[in-house]
């Protein structure tokens, strides 16, 4: 986005706004971390503003800055359509379609018409904001949020509890700073957080340390599942219905799980299949080092997407199906798979 589309979102904000901002569903550190730091960055510029999510975050977040202001729109369908619908601005961050709110909040998108203001960081953004803000090279909307308000001459604003969010967001999408999209400039700006007030020591153990023994008996139980397909330089692992019933699983207990898969030698290509009766469908997570594009892979044949090395996506079929197909279509991209191993 080129300077003059800052300097009129800079006039737009001059003079209070009725603002929202709003998520993607099953929000993650980044997608709650960048909404309550441009929430509190906003009011601050004595916005009215609100935050409404889809649904809401596991445990390990509930402490962020204003997590308890947020609106969670499938607990406040009502009041969550008549925030929306006075708006002036929405904020949509840490994603760039509709449908990923969900059916019932998309809905509600589709049918408003304030000013759209796009903050992400995905590939292939659709087309409904006034000002879409995205650069799928950075590695999280929060770092995105930084060199938001860095651009709108407003970096002193940044408080502890600012700071904070985007730390959370930053230490989160990057894997706490292992994954290639961690540059020297994240580095930069996650330094200057430390300094505006952010405790990195606290906010790894508040997110990191707070295993239950339930949750480490999934993970055993994801070990035991993992399977290996040599072949294709791929890893995936199955989580039934039943299973998660069993270890009392909880939102957010299954984050991290494919990285396992991810980190054996000679293994370029992970997928965790998790099976969700509530909503039948498989949901799926796929990961990748090197070239290979899960983001294409999900799109392709998961309806899904998301960056090059982390993508999503979903089947409407059993899990016994769902893996079926995936090892079905495998080999399809035996050389692509190989190539990108061998580079
Ligand atoms: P995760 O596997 O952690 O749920 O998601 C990895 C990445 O893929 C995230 O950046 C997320 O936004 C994106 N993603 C996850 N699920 C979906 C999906 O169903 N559709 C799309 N387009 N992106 C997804
Ligand atoms: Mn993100």
């Amino acid at each position: 986005m080129n300077l003059e589309n800052f300097q009129n979102i800079k006039q737009l904000l001059s003079e209070p706004k009725k603002i929202v901002i709003v998520t993607h569903r099953n929000p993650d550190g980044d997608a709650y971390g960048s909404s309550l730091a441009l929430y509190h960055y906003l009011l601050k510029l004595n916005h009215q503003v609100t935050v409404v999510s889809p649904n809401d975050c596991p445990d390990f977040l509930k402490w962020l800055p204003s997590r308890d202001e947020i609106v969670i729109y499938e607990k406040e369908e009502d009041k969550g359509i008549k925030i929306l619908e006075a708006a002036d601005i929405v904020f949509t961050l840490d994603f760039n379609a509709f449908h990923r709110t969900g059916v019932k909040m998309q809905k509600t998108l589709e049918q408003i018409n304030p000013i759209f203001i796009m903050i992400d960081h995905h590939q292939q953004p659709d087309d409904f904001a006034k000002f879409t803000y995205v650069d799928s090279e950075v590695c999280s909307t929060c770092q995105m949020i930084y060199q938001f308000i860095e651009k709108l001459e407003h970096i002193d604003f940044i408080d502890k509890n600012i700071a904070t969010c985007i730390y959370t967001g930053i230490l989160t999408d990057t894997g706490s700073f292992r994954f290639p999209s961690t540059t020297s400039l994240t580095h930069k700006i996650v330094a200057d957080l430390l300094e505006k007030g952010a405790d990195n020591s606290l906010i790894y153990n508040q997110i990191h340390d707070v295993n239950t023994y339930d949750r480490l008996q999934l993970l055993g139980r994801s070990l035991k599942n993992m399977k290996v397909e040599n072949k294709f330089y791929t890893a995936y692992i199955t989580l039934s219905q039943s299973e998660l019933t069993r270890f009392n699983f909880k939102k957010g207990d299954t984050e991290g799980f494919v990285n396992y898969a991810l980190s054996l030698k000679n293994v370029i290509f992970a997928a965790i299949f998790i099976e969700d009766r509530q909503q039948k469908i498989i949901k799926i997570s796929f990961r990748s080092v090197g070239d290979f594009s899960v983001n294409d892979f999900a799109r392709n044949h998961f309806n899904g997407g998301g960056h090059t090395n982390a993508a999503g996506g979903r089947s409407d079929e059993s899990l016994n199906n769902t893996v079926s197909n995936f090892l079905n279509i495998l080999p399809f991209y035996q050389k692509e798979l190989k190539q990108s191993y061998e580079k």
